[in-house]
């Protein structure tokens, strides 16, 4: 089939990819693991335009898969069969931000970070933070149900999404929600698409909600002697009245990565695990006392207050060293497994202990860091250069003991950053095959041919 003739009636063929060295972008995402490139990708500019591919695509049985910008870290925009993909990376406007009802309507392709900042100018705010922020797009945020440091006090992209315009697979235009921060009309297919991993249509338009920009941040970088006390420590943070923004952890080791990675010195090199807090509001003395409070707890564990970030330099600094832990990860290995998990907090501790377990008893280093406050963990299988074998012949064993150790604490298998293609083997462990089944009615309800991103997400 003459695909690029298919599809060039709807759009000019600069925005069709068809050449195979520029085709090898859209043929992996992070996870960085290959299949086969697509057969072309497009790059559509409207939602006529995907509306009018898309039905095409469905009468000639091509199977579709849709991308964002790619730093996806589960695979879900890589494609598996010979395929199109169907990126938004052009849908790249912020159509309104509507101040008098906080909301902002946006097309799909935006760059979360430049989407936060437009806001910002306007004294409001969009909290979901992905450490992604300044290359994922928010349409794929909304796809993975992403989340961030901030969730811990302000939520997951979830709880921001009011309206979704999307188009089925084969070709009809759709509209869920809206400019409303309640809604109890009809069955929540809004609520389904956030997560649905690109598997039941692609999402066109995006109507999500603000808040008020907190007037004043603190960030505070805590040392602890212990992995247990920085977890134990960020547990009695949360149960207090002291309301962080976020509180995440990082064991020494990836603090070390860091410092290796950036290459100079991290703000503080002390400790066995680090807690980053930030307390945000618009009363400086009131978020004085909270830090106060913040460092009596620290003070009783074997804590001590390091650091205290005021303006955005010094914040600036902090963040860089967080943000930077998924690529000083990648730089210190040769090859690398990587955990998403999510228990309740009051497990958290256990979960940590367990999985350091692991290392002693297969000789592979496991490191972990991550949202401590929301009980997501990001745990790093590693192959050293310095491996003796043990990885490969380890990880799967290792990477089933993790998962399984998760639900049995009560957790799931991914926090934020999804199921697509690597974890959908042990979806069984979180569901029974009634409810594996009943999802994969509702997948064949949106796309009865199996077109649509298929084996993805479900097993
Ligand atoms: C360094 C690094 C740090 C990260 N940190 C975080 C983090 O803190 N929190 C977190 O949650 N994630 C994190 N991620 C993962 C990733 O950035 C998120 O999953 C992000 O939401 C993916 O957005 P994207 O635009 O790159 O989507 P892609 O990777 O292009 O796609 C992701 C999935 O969404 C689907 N999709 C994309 N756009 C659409 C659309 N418009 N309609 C329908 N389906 C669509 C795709 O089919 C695919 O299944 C991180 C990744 C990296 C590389």
């Amino acid at each position: 089939m003459d695909l690029i003739r298919l599809f060039s009636d709807i759009i000019s063929l600069e925005r069709i990819v068809s050449k195979s060295e520029l085709l090898d972008k859209y043929s992996t995402d992070e996870s960085s693991i290959h299949f086969s490139q697509p057969l072309i990708a497009l790059l559509p500019k409207t939602t006529e335009e995907i509306s009018k591919i898309l039905a095409i695509a469905y009468n000639n049985d091509i199977v579709v898969v849709p991308r964002g910008l790619g730093t996806g870290l589960s695979g879900g925009a890589i494609p598996i069969k010979p395929s199109i993909i169907i990126s938004t990376e052009l849908m790249n406007n912020i159509i309104e931000i509507d101040t008098e009802n906080m909301m902002i309507v946006t097309e799909p392709g935006v760059i979360t970070g430049n989407l936060q900042r437009e806001v910002e100018k306007h004294g409001l705010y969009y909290p979901p933070d992905p450490a992604s922020l300044d290359s994922c797009s928010i349409g794929g945020n909304v796809s993975e149900s992403s989340g961030g440091p901030s969730a811990v006090r302000y939520g997951t992209t979830r709880d921001y999404v009011r309206g979704i315009e999307f188009v089925t697979p084969n070709g009809t235009i759709m509209h869920f929600g809206g400019k409303v921060r309640k809604d109890a009309t009809g069955y929540n297919i809004k609520d389904l698409l956030i997560g649905s991993e690109g598997t039941l249509g692609i999402i066109t338009k995006l109507t999500l909600s603000l808040i008020p920009l907190p007037k004043f941040k603190y960030d505070m970088l805590i040392a602890f002697d212990s992995i247990d006390d920085a977890i134990n420590g960020a547990i009695i943070i949360l149960r207090s009245s002291i309301k962080p923004s976020t509180i995440e952890f990082m064991e020494k080791r990836a603090i070390e990565a860091a410092k290796e990675f950036l290459g100079n010195e991290m703000p503080v090199q002390k400790g066995e695990a680090h807690l980053l807090i930030r307390l945000d509001g618009d009363n400086k003395n009131e978020i004085e006392e909270r830090m106060i409070s913040t460092s009596e707890i620290v003070k009783q564990l074997t804590g001590y207050e390091i650091l205290i970030a005021e303006n955005s330099t010094q914040q600036e600094k902090l963040w860089k060293g967080r943000r930077s832990l998924h690529d000083a990860m990648v730089k210190m290995s040769v090859k690398r497994e990587r955990e998403d998990v999510v228990v309740p907090i009051s497990m958290l501790p256990k979960l940590i202990s367990e999985v350091h377990k692991l290392e002693d008893i297969y000789n592979v280093p496991v490191i972990a860091f991550g949202h401590a406050g929301d009980g997501n963990v990001h745990i790093n299988i590693i192959k050293t250069k310095n491996d003796n074998g043990s990885f490969d012949k380890y990880y799967n064993e290792m990477i089933k003991k993790i998962l399984e150790t998760t639900v049995y604490l009560g957790g799931k298998l991914s926090g934020e950053h999804g199921i697509g293609i690597f974890k959908k083997e042990f979806m069984h462990l979180v569901f029974t095959e009634e409810e594996l089944e009943l999802q994969r009615k509702l997948k064949m309800v949106f796309d009865p041919k199996n077109l649509f991103n298929p084996e993805k997400m479900l097993p």
